[in-house]
């Protein structure tokens, strides 16, 4: 939904929208000097053709039922929002975005069965990283108790269909995790030689990495991943990034300004665990610094050492 709208805000087809966005992360990717083994997007027929039969496991199994759904849809977060998570009626991570009402049939996941067994999970340290990342877990499974998910939605145009009912598609969350196994090639190939992973993430993501998708697998029959790494955000002032909120910078950009070492060093520099704050005055700074390791197209450093003293 939110790429739906973000496309019909700029006037294009969904397609061509997030055909865009892939092309840049690839391009941020290379100008970053990042290597990866593998690039997947959840549009690949390698990827629907997993969560498409992952779907008809779990309804065959009796993990997945038809039933009915109401609630209050926050369209930033692809997800339904409790009364008790809104402050002032609106999402706490999305504050300028009208929430919607949404009442539909549906198919639902029954969640409600693993509580214990995802308590059990989360007892174990490494399962969840850094410490308060897994505790705030178990206090919220304590708290509100896990009910089942409702895992399709109806009139989407973009999305996985449902595949024995093409009125529905796929609730993203299903759609995006299982995306780490579709990766592998579950249940053959590099699956059997790189699961269980261990996922790094940010921390707005937990519940659906340490809750929800470990649910999943476990009434799948698979395994559950080694360990969840829970980062903080990158804010800027204090405010979160966010595309939707209209309150980003550009990565791109800064490359091109300051070198990618400038752009590297800066976040590395960043604390890890807890959330921070980027500013270009910073990457100024650094600019100084990596200068020092850059060469001129003469073999000469750019900047000589003792210049920086
Ligand atoms: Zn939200």
């Amino acid at each position: 939904m939110k790429n739906v709208e973000a496309a019909k805000k700029e006037g294009i087809n969904v397609k061509d929208f997030v055909e865009r966005n892939a092309k840049l992360f690839i391009k941020l990717c290379k100008l970053l000097n990042l290597s990866n083994t593998d690039f997947i997007r959840t549009t690949e027929e390698r990827h629907k053709r997993v969560v498409q039969k992952i779907f008809n496991l779990l309804y065959k199994k009796n993990e997945i039922y038809k039933g009915y759904y109401e609630g209050i849809y926050c369209p930033g977060c692809e997800a339904f929002k409790t009364e008790k998570e809104l402050v002032n009626g609106r999402c706490p991570e999305h504050p300028n975005l009208e929430l919607k009402v949404v009442k539909e049939e549906s198919y639902f996941f029954r969640l409600s069965k693993y509580e214990k067994k995802i308590l059990e999970l989360l007892k174990k340290k490494e399962f969840v990283v850094p410490e308060d990342k897994r505790k705030e877990m178990i206090n919220r499974i304590e708290k509100e108790g896990l009910k089942d998910l409702c895992v399709s939605r109806k009139n989407v145009e973009w999305g996985i269909k449902v595949p024995f009912d093409k009125k529905y598609v796929i609730y993203v969350w299903i759609d995006a995790l299982t995306n780490y196994i579709s990766a592998l090639g579950w249940p053959k190939g590099k699956f059997k030689k790189y699961w269980p992973a261990v996922h790094v993430i940010g921390k707005d993501i937990n519940w659906f990495h340490s809750v929800i998708w470990p649910s999943i697998l476990l009434a799948s029959r698979i395994k559950v991943p080694k360990s969840i790494i829970v980062h903080g955000f990158i804010n800027i002032k204090g405010r979160k990034l966010s595309k939707s909120a209209g309150l980003a910078i550009d990565p791109i950009e800064l490359i091109e300004k300051y070198g990618t070492d400038t752009l590297r060093f800066s976040l590395l520099h960043l604390p890890f665990y807890q959330d921070s704050d980027f500013s270009e005055e910073d990457l100024v700074r650094y600019n100084i610094v990596t200068a020092m390791f850059r060469k001129t197209s003469s073999g000469k450093p750019m900047i000589k050492k003792s210049s920086i003293n």
